[in-house]
């Protein structure tokens, strides 16, 4: 018996946005499947971040559709995105440097609530136990009362992660997670990332060819002047010409 195709989490088709006449994105089309892990790479401009803009309405795309669940989020503003379960990590850290780990976290699951509501509001033992498991699925155990600025960059991306997780993302998009990690921070990411699929579907934008390489599972897509130029396996990307020509060139793959 034929296997029917799992309908995707997250699906773009068609998509297009110009800026003053230049496509940033052309008709780009690209599905995401429950829980699955897909890495998109691609040259400077290839219009990757926008991709992440239009998914979690931060800009109107031109045209196309863009469905989650029944949703067409082409018609819903970033709040209500986010709302649904879009969960998206900037590059820049956001979390609070004058608050614990533990506080930030503890900001988060509260969601958009007043600061001063959120930390003066007893947790119930559920939400204490949540910051727990957060915790220590970002590996940050130890760090529960250290603020947010005695962090290292790698652990402030971390508790970043861990504060878009206590919103219960179904989709979490992720722009460059591992610029100006240490190795071994970038290792630990890409750790952290792969446990995360499977509850998760987690798209991720990065340049990083070793990281990339660390976490890709099925599916690479390789984003040129805002479409998909090839998709598929890691091994079937590195050898395809014409993303050696656009993005590999010569770096040593
Ligand atoms: P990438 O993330 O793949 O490096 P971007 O999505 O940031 O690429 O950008 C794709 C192209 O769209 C670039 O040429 C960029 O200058 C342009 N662009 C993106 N956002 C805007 C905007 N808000 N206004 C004008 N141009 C933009
Ligand atoms: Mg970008």
């Amino acid at each position: 018996m034929a296997h029917e195709a799992p309908t995707p989490a997250l699906y773009l088709s068609g998509v297009t946005i110009s800026f003053d006449g230049f496509k940033a994105l052309n008709n780009l089309s690209i599905a995401i499947e429950p829980g699955e892990l897909r890495t998109i790479i691609g040259p400077n401009g290839a219009g990757k971040s926008t991709m992440m803009d239009v998914i979690t309405g931060k800009t109107k795309p031109d045209s196309g559709d863009i469905f989650f669940r029944d949703h067409d989020l082409t018609q819903l503003d970033e709040a209500t995105i986010a709302s649904l379960g879009i969960g998206r990590k900037f590059q820049k850290p956001t979390c609070i440097e004058s608050l614990t780990v533990f506080e930030n976290l503890e900001l988060a699951l509260a969601g958009p609530r007043s600061v001063f509501k959120a930390l003066f509001h007893r947790l119930s033992s559920e939400q204490k136990d949540r910051i727990h498991e957060l915790l220590a699925l970002i590996g940050l155990v130890d760090l529960i009362h250290t603020e947010g600025k005695q962090l290292s960059h790698g652990q402030k991306q971390w508790l970043e992660i861990g504060m878009l997780l206590a919103q219960s993302p179904e989709i979490l998009l992720v722009d460059e997670p591992v610029a100006g990690m240490t190795p071994h921070e970038v290792e630990k990411t890409a750790e952290l990332l792969t446990s995360l699929a499977g509850e998760h579907s987690v798209v991720v934008v990065e340049h990083d060819m070793a990281f990339v390489r660390a976490i890709a599972q099925k599916k690479v897509t390789v984003l040129h002047q805002g479409s998909v130029l090839a998709e598929g396996s890691m091994d079937a990307i590195q050898s395809n010409p014409s993303v050696i020509e656009v993005y590999l060139g010569e770096e040593a793959i």
